[in-house]
Parts: C-alpha cells; sequence; structure tokens
C-alpha cells in the first residue's frame, strides 16, 4: 500500500503483509472514505469502530464464498437408491452486485443421486457458502445447481431461489416483491418435477 493508508501504524505495511483472506486494511481505508463521502464524519465516536473493524470484519465474512479453501467438504454416503432427494427451505443471504446490498429469501434443491449422497445439513452449508459474493441472483441459482453437481456427481440436480432483493425493496422500486428463479443440470423427469414443485408448495 503506498500513500493514503489510513490505519495505525503505516510505516512497515505493505500489500504483502496483510495475512487474512480480505485486506483489511483496504476495506477501512474505503469505508472511511465512503463515510466521508456521504457526508459523515468518520472520527466521531459512534463511526470510528465502524471503519476500523467492524465494516471489514464483515466484509470478510460476507465474501466467503470466493475462498475455495472454505467450501464445504461434500462427504458423500454410497447408495443404490435414485429417488430424488429434495431439501426446501434453506435460508439464503447473499450481495447483489450492482447495489452491495443485500438479497435474501430461500432454496430449494433436488437432485437424483447417481451412487453417492451428502448428508442434508451439507446442502444447507454448500447453498450459504456460495452466496456470500457479490453476484446476481440468476447466475447464483446457476453456481449452486453447477456446483451441487459437481460435488454429489448427481444425475440431475435443479434448484430453485425466491429472494427479495434489498435494492429494490428500500429504494421502492418494486417494494416487498419476490424474485424467483431456476436453474437444471440434467434432466429431471416430469414426475420429479412435479414432486420437486410440490414440496415447494408445501413450504408456503
Ligand atoms: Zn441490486
Amino acid at each position: 500500500m503506498t500513500d493514503g493508508t489510513p490505519t495505525h501504524d503505516e510505516s512497515d505495511e505493505t500489500d504483502d503483509e496483510h495475512d487474512g483472506p480480505v485486506d483489511r486494511d483496504q476495506l477501512a481505508h474505503a469505508t472511511r472514505l465512503l463515510l466521508d463521502a456521504i457526508g459523515e464524519d468518520p472520527g466521531r465516536d459512534g463511526l470510528v469502530e465502524t471503519w476500523e473493524r467492524r465494516v471489514p470484519a464483515a466484509y470478510e465474512e460476507l465474501t466467503r464464498g470466493y475462498r475455495e479453501d472454505e467450501r464445504p467438504t461434500m462427504r458423500t454416503f454410497d447408495t443404490d437408491a435414485d429417488d430424488l432427494v429434495v431439501k426446501t427451505g434453506i435460508p439464503i443471504y447473499s450481495l447483489c452486485e450492482h447495489h452491495l446490498l443485500p438479497f435474501h429469501g430461500v432454496a430449494h434443491v433436488a437432485y437424483r443421486p447417481d451412487g453417492e449422497v451428502v448428508g442434508l445439513s451439507k446442502l444447507a452449508r454448500y447453498v450459504k457458502w456460495a452466496s456470500r459474493k457479490l453476484t446476481v441472483q440468476e447466475r447464483l441459482t446457476r453456481d449452486i445447481a453447477e456446483g451441487l453437481d459437481e460435488a454429489v456427481a448427481a444425475d440431475a440436480v435443479a434448484v430453485e431461489l425466491s429472494t427479495t432483493h434489498l435494492c429494490e425493496a428500500m429504494r421502492g422500486v418494486e417494494a416487498h416483491t419476490t424474485t424467483t428463479s431456476r436453474a437444471t443440470v440434467g434432466d429431471l423427469s416430469a414426475d420429479e418435477r412435479d414432486r420437486f414443485r410440490d414440496a415447494i408448495a408445501a413450504e408456503h
């Protein structure tokens, strides 16, 4: 880092020396600039910790999905069954890349196993990890479908997300609307599609 580093001791810090998964010094600097730009006083009591510590820590957590070393391990179990595995109502929180604001709602996942299954809780952990990045809903839906397909070597995967985007709700563009997106890998039979749809309907 060159000039403008706002935090503590700037004498011997370089880009190479931050050892966390994100550059917290850069995040602190950027957050302080943001506060300044909106007319706030980054030095007032309520805000010092905000840019020095809290926002950098929050962004570290909210961007875990960029880091492969934090991808959940998906230990699989052998199975002879090829019945559709369905998990509905997985809470999902992600960040819209257009406005850096959250979109949140539920994810529903179904897959037809091809010799292996994973624990249902692993599906939820995978969805959580995959959503911790800047994205748009359609891409996230596809990322989850393809990621799960790879992780469980499934015959077919279907994913549906229903979310509210705070960039719409808070700005009054389309208050309280739900956006639904779907992605599939492989082919579900008509019967499997019905089962997935019925399971999702039973959530509501
Ligand atoms: Zn947005």
